[in-house]
Formats: C-alpha cells, structure tokens, sequence
C-alpha cells in the first residue's frame, strides 16, 4: 500500500508498456492524447501509486474519463486488469473534483435506496420542465434521455411465479433500469421463463449493483449493496440468477470478488441462459426483422465474453444481423453525465454505423436508453422483448 495513494500495489508493476491495450480505447479514438488511452492511465497510476506524480486536475480528468468499458483487459498480453487499477485510482482521488461533488451526493443517494431515489429524480426532472432546471447541465442531460418513471416498478408486483409442473427454478436480477424505467423487459423475461416451465423468483431485497458508485470511487457503498445482494442472491436455491442488464450481470458475478471477496457465481446474462435452451423457443419472427443490426454492450462483449449467444438467438427467430463496426454507444453510466460531449460523438458514431437497420437490438437496457436519446422512429429492443414477442406470435 502507497501512504501518499493510498492505492494497493497492483499488477501495474508488471507492465512492460507495449500499448496494446490502446487498440480498441474508445476514450483514445476520440482524444489521441496518450493519457486519454489506457497505457497512458496505466503509466499515470503507477507514478501515483508510487508517490512520483500527487494528485492534479489532469490526473483526475485522465482517470474519471475512462470508460471502464474493459476492451484493454482483454487486449494486454500480461493479463493485467487495467480497470481495477482504473477503480482503486478513483476510490483515491474521489474527492479531487469539485465537478462530481453533486453527481456524487445524488449517486450515493439516489443508488443507495434506489426506490426513492428513482421516485426524486423523476420529480426533479419534472420540476426541471417548469423551473430552469433544464439550464443545469445534469438535468439536461436527464432530460434528453427520455427518462420516464410512470407506472409501477417491477419489483413492485408478485415476487414469485409459480407453474404447474416445474422442471427448475430461477432467479431474476432485474437491475435498477429495468425495474424502474423499462419494467416491461422484465415481464417479457418471466414470461418466457414461466413458458419453459422455470418458477421465477423475483426478489424484493435486490439492490442496485453497485456499479454507479464504484465508478465514482465509493467503493465502500459499493461494498455495501455488494453484500446485501450476495446475501439475498446466494442464499436462494435457484439453478441460476438471470439478468437483464450486462453490467450488473458483471458486477454480481465478477466485481464483487474484488471488492467482498464474494459474489453471486450462477449469475448469466438473460441470453447466456436463454441461447442454452433454444430448442424450446425457437420461433421465426419471419419478415419482420430482415434489418436487423444487433449492438454488442461492452461490459457482455468484453467483460462476460458473450458473442455468439445473441446471434444463435436471433438465428432462431430468422434474423441475420446486417454488419455493423463495434464499439461503444457512449453510455457508460456516469460517463454520459460527466463527458457529455464526448459521450455524444460516440453515440453518433454508433448511430451512424446502425443507418441501414430497420431495428437495432441489443441486451443491455442502457445502451436502449442512450441509443433511444438519438435514434426516433425506429425500433430499438431489449432481445428478451423480441424473443417474448416471437413466441407469442407463433402460440
Ligand atoms: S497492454 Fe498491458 S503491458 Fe502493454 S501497455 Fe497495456 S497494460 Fe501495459
Ligand atoms: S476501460 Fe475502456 S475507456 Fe477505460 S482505459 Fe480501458 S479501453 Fe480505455
């Protein structure tokens, strides 16, 4: 441990400075400055970690700007996890902007009782439509988003969905967009579990991952909701936890051994498990998808390594995905809030690179929420909702 950092000494100290990880940083193909790519935050944290470099404006600009999007985790030939560098950095230098100091009382608010958390930022953003709210450019931002808390939440209804004669039994993590902004993916999920005959568990003590507040350095709340959800997850007899959302499917399962030395193992992503059960939902959606591109979110293309398992589903339904360039959408969480500009020109990217597609589908309902801010008049979905409406079609 560094006294001046208070960082762990980490893998970094291996590093041979290749730049390999360079290759596919998003941050860096829109800013070629070397500390906006992820050798450069590397080389940054090591001389902090060892006391050469204090902390400054530029140091905490390099390091809160990045991503956490883990395609340099996969490129280093050394295996070194770049982002749980990324992490201890800004748990260190979490207090160095006076930028993140409102985004940081609002996450640690808003995430740590999510249920009223949610409920405030959609009375904010309402009173942000009358007052000039709309000038500041958080809720702007919001506000661009479409976020739109009407109905009840999902965890709001039964927690519990029984079948005649259950061949198995499983969980659902819905995660915090889905159960307060687009419940309706959730809904799609159980009803295509409870057709394959699984009871479904629904659980209301399920918290929010925890993924927006280590980003911003609170690793200690993270911790926090780490250890309510282990302990809600792991003590049920479930054959699998399923979620909705790629990033906390991640954190539940990858992320929380770093920072409890715990976590949720049976966690798959909604298409890990659904693509293993195909035979049963294979339905063909016909014409109604010829264009059809699919996105790749970030944290299930590079950090679950999931590829294949979307497009064997989208086979099943008849949709040959139109080729499209990989890359993020821009969301990544509070980066959207933080980098705006930068956010948007990713999206624009993205956008432009989905111009043939009728329909783009993806997993993750953040990358719905940023894509939808762009894209009008085309259809944007959550694979779940697609496949819950080609087996319904063929019933
Ligand atoms: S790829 Fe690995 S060894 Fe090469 S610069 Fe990046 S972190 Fe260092
Ligand atoms: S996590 Fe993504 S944005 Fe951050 S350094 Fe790695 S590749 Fe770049």
């Amino acid at each position: 441990m560094n006294r001046a950092s208070g960082m762990e000494t980490t893998s970094l100290d291996h590093c041979v400075r290749c730049g390999g990880c360079k290759a596919l940083c998003p941050t860096y193909g829109e800013d070629a400055t070397e500390g906006m790519s992820a050798r450069g935050r590397v080389i940054l944290l090591k001389k902090y970690m060892e006391g050469e470099l204090g902390p400054s404006e530029t140091l905490d600009e390099r390091i809160f700007s990045c991503m956490l999007c883990g395609a340099c985790n996969t490129l280093c030939p050394l295996g070194i996890r770049i982002t749980d560098a990324i992490y201890q950095g800004r748990k260190s230098l979490r207090t160095s902007a006076n930028k993140r100091r409102f985004i940081g009382i609002a996450a640690r608010l808003a995430f740590k009782r999510a249920s009223a958390g949610f409920r405030a930022l959609k009375l904010f953003d309402g009173i942000g439509e009358i007052l000039p709210l709309q000038k500041l450019r958080h809720f702007r931002v919001l506000h661009e988003m479409g976020i739109n808390i009407s109905g009840p939440a999902l965890r709001d209804g039964a927690s519990l969905f029984k079948v005649a004669r259950p061949r198995g039994r499983v969980a659902v993590f819905a995660g915090c967009t889905v159960n307060f902004l687009y419940p309706q993916i959730g809904i799609s999920l159980i009803r295509i579990l409870t057709g394959m005959n699984y009871d479904v568990v629904l659980p209301k003590s399920e918290v929010c991952c925890g993924a927006p507040l280590l980003s911003l350095g609170f690793e200690e709340d993270a911790a926090e909701l780490a250890e309510r959800n282990v302990e809600a997850f792991k003590k049920m007899s479930v054959e699998a936890v399923i979620g909705l959302c790629p990033t906390c499917v991640y954190f539940i399962k990858d992320e929380y051994r770093r920072i409890v030395g715990d976590s949720v193992e049976n966690a798959l992503e909604a298409t890990q498990f659904l693509s293993g059960a195909l035979p049963e939902i294979k339905k063909n959606m016909g014409d109604a998808a010829l264009h059809t591109a699919y996105h790749d979110p970030c944290h299930a293309f590079y950090g679950l390594r999931v590829h294949a398992e979307p497009r064997k589903l989208l086979k099943s339904m008849g949709v040959n995905p139109i080729d499209s360039e990989k890359g993020c959408c821009g969301f990544a969480g509070t980066f959207r809030l933080l980098y705006p500009d930068m956010s948007k020109t990713l999206l624009e990217k993205r956008v432009a690179g989905y111009k043939e597609a009728d329909m783009i589908v993806t997993s993750c309902p953040n990358c719905i929420l940023q894509l939808r801010s762009s894209i009008k008049g085309r259809q944007i979905k959550h694979i779940v909702e697609l496949l819950d409406e080609a087996v319904r079609a063929h019933e």
